[in-house]
């Protein structure tokens, strides 16, 4: 590995060694409003700071789709009162990130069972109290049967991390596709917790596959989508796949790479791709 990849590798990790409790320290959550969206059927959202959190409300309860950062935990359920007064049943965990995990402390102490793969209870042990950890555990697709519908979550392979789910909210027709698929910048392949470039890939695939039509998706980040923004999103990371793919088999270097810029058409939609590229560039074998 040649030496500016490794300093921008070395920086990703010293980022993420900081771990998300010093991330939420240093942002001031003050003045943050948290807002609910109705998406369609029992499904709303609520948009505050950090990933969005996605809810199921109906007469079984509540089911809780992450819950943003600690300090955030008592407007999000303010936000969930306006909706309903019924119980909140469960969350569960998209994938380990602070941003959609932060709040699971606190959702632990009010007595709530937090629900995620076995990968994200695992990594954030490294980190986190014990009542943030999720107390149900799972390594295949899961269902939950309330509020009159199927909400299916759905294990993926490696792809933003190695503990990523879809939560598919089947009656309703919206999947919470958590950090896999976001619309407001290039898909960020966090090698660090085992995402992988290919496993993104393939978990997009699987949400267009699982997806009908008129389906709503619900991003960790960004606004509502359909099925067809998943498919140009797809689209633009297999058509930077194989220009780096071509520049690596010549021999590019990192700096080639991001001079040659394979990822200028896409540059106005979804922004700085520096921390895509150099994830594609190192999955690709580039620099070894
Ligand atoms: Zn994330």
């Amino acid at each position: 590995m040649r030496g500016p990849l490794r300093t921008i590798q070395m920086t990703a990790v010293a980022m993420l060694l900081a771990g998300p409790q010093t991330v939420a320290a240093q942002r001031d959550f003050s003045d943050v409003r948290v807002t609910p969206h109705h998406v369609a059927g029992t499904v709303y959202y609520l948009e505050g700071a950090g990933g969005h959190v996605v809810v199921s409300a109906g007469d079984d309860g509540v089911v809780m789709i992450d819950d943003q950062f600690a300090p955030l935990t008592d407007r999000l359920i303010a936000a969930i009162r306006t909706i309903t007064s019924e119980e909140i049943r469960f969350l569960v965990n998209t994938h380990v990130h602070g941003d959609h995990t932060g709040g699971n402390e606190n959702i632990g102490r009010l007595g709530i069972p937090i629900m995620a793969r076995d990968r994200v209870r695992v990594r954030l042990m490294a980190s986190s109290p014990v009542l943030a950890l999720p107390i149900v555990t799972f390594t295949d697709d899961i269902s939950l049967h309330m509020n009159g519908e199927d909400i299916d979550v759905i294990t993926l392979p490696p792809g933003h991390t190695d503990g990523d789910s879809y939560i598919y909210f089947r009656g309703s027709d919206v999947i919470a596709a958590g950090d896999v698929f976001r619309t407001v910048a290039f898909p960020v392949i966090d090698t660090n917790n085992g995402g992988t470039l290919d496993g993104t890939i393939d978990a997009l695939g699987m949400l267009i596959g699982l997806a009908g039509p008129d389906t709503r998706i619900v991003p960790g980040h960004g606004v509502v989508s359909s099925r067809e923004d998943v498919m140009e999103f797809r689209d633009m990371v297999l058509a930077v796949k194989a220009r780096v793919a071509d520049m690596v088999a010549r021999g590019m270097t990192y700096e080639q790479v991001a001079a040659a810029r394979p990822t200028a058409a896409y540059e106005a939609k979804w922004g700085d791709p520096e921390r895509f590229l150099t994830a594609v560039y190192a999955e690709l074998g580039g620099g070894s």
